[in-house]
């Protein structure tokens, strides 16, 4: 019987000189944490590479092997067969396993990798006999070395040969929680779930906050910022998402100051109330997903008004990209489907019909002085409701 399991390859993390094992430990346990839904799996690791083994029938590899490439920090996992260091087993097991990867396809070529130095024959000799084997049972292929439809792998490793073809990307990145916390900015539309995934793919741990304006904004609007959260999660690990109540502070907008002004003040609060926030949860930094000229309230010179609001840095990952780029990423990470679902955010209550798009620092200033900036702010900090999302792998 052949015994499949995971061989997960990663990428940066293995420059990391002394700090590397703190790395792969970190690793390991975000494995061993989304292994826990699908069974039992032996989790190690040795010569750069972490090993995913069932431990019994039961444990589901299909959906452990899902589970893994959206790990960050992971850049491959290699879904193979294990048998033991010798030619005979190996092309046994190749004979077995590597046939039903194969059907569909014209052209193949073997790599063959020797951790083990030890081995009597040297890569290119394993390649050449492998490829000699699948030739035997699956006589239609061609072998092709420059550009061919599949590669079957086969490494001979510190504890055994492993032999494979269904290779898949990781996510890349870091490991979740090796760079940090900062607090996203989250609104139910397409662009700020795709910043929150990206950060957190650089290793940050990612808490959120999302602003509504009950009644103008619904419950169900709410709930679709929640499931938005719970897609990024899928990557990112459990995350609180802080909900703050605009609604008094719009209403005094709305009262008190210059229509054209609405949407960069209210962007402003937003900031300032996210910045405490980041303090009150250890944040040190603010991730929106704003993209240079894309509304209004995104010019430069509104970007600028925005900055200035806050002291501490302000991650915007997806300020280079075109919508098109960012609606891409939205559908590989499913957060897509959520995003478009059709409810108001309180950005589009009570908009401008002529907002600002190269406002000056002091004349905005001068409207939100109209205001209690302090006391509204601290009302707003009052109707925080925290909302913890547990992780779906
Ligand atoms: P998105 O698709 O992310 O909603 P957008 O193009 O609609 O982006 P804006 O509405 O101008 O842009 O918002 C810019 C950024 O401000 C968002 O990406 C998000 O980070 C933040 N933001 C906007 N509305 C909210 C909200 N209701 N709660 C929390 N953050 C928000
Ligand atoms: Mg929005």
């Amino acid at each position: 019987m052949t015994k499949e399991m995971l061989l997960c390859k990663y990428g940066e993390i293995v420059l990391k000189g002394a700090n590397r094992k703190y790395f792969e430990d970190m690793l390991c346990r975000h494995l061993r944490k989304r292994a826990s839904s699908y069974g039992k799996f032996d989790i190690y690791r040795a010569q750069s590479t972490i090993y995913i083994e069932p431990e019994d029938m039961t444990a589901d590899i299909d959906g452990m092997f899902e589970a893994a490439k959206k790990v960050f920090g992971i850049v491959a996992v290699g879904r193979v067969a294990v048998c033991e260091k010798n030619m005979d087993s190996i092309s046994a097991t190749v004979r077995e396993y590597i046939p039903a990867f194969l059907a569909g396809h014209k052209t193949f070529k073997v790599e063959a990798k020797r951790s083990d130095k030890s081995f009597s024959l040297d890569s290119m000799q394993i390649a050449r006999e492998i490829g000699g084997v699948i030739l035997s049972v699956c006589p239609h292929l061609k072998v092709d070395v420059h550009d061919p439809d599949i590669t079957v792998k086969v490494e001979i490793r510190e504890f055994g040969a492993y032999v494979g073809a269904g290779q898949a990307k990781g996510a890349g990145g870091m490991p979740v929680g090796s760079n940090g916390r900062a607090l996203l900015l989250l609104s139910g539309g397409i662009d700020s779930p795709v910043a929150g995934y990206m950060i957190a793919k650089r290793g940050v741990t990612v808490e959120a906050v999302h602003f509504e304006s009950f009644p103008y904004t619904s419950i169900r609007a709410r709930e679709k910022v929640l499931d938005l959260a719970k897609a990024v999660s899928a990557y990112s690990g459990d995350m609180n998402v802080h909900v703050i109540s605009l609604t008094e502070i719009q209403e005094e907008l709305v009262k008190h100051c210059e229509e054209d002004y609405f949407t960069l003040l209210l962007r402003r609060y937003m900031m300032k109330i996210a910045e405490r926030l980041a303090t009150k949860y250890n944040c040190s930094a603010l991730i929106t997903g704003e993209s240079i000229g894309q509304v209004a309230s995104q010019t430069m010179a509104a970007l600028t008004v925005t900055d200035s609001a806050v002291s501490i840095p302000v991650f915007r990952p997806c300020i280079g990209m075109d919508k098109e780029e960012i609606v891409t990423v939205s559908r590989n990470i499913d957060t897509y489907d959520i995003s478009v679902q059709p409810f108001e955010d309180c950005c589009t209550v009570f908009t401008p019909k002529h907002p600002k798009t190269r406002p000056e620092l002091q004349k905005v200033l001068d409207q939100e002085n109209k205001l209690d900036f302090e006391s509204l702010i601290e009302k707003a900090l009052e109707t925080e409701t925290v909302h913890h999302i547990k992780a779906e792998y």
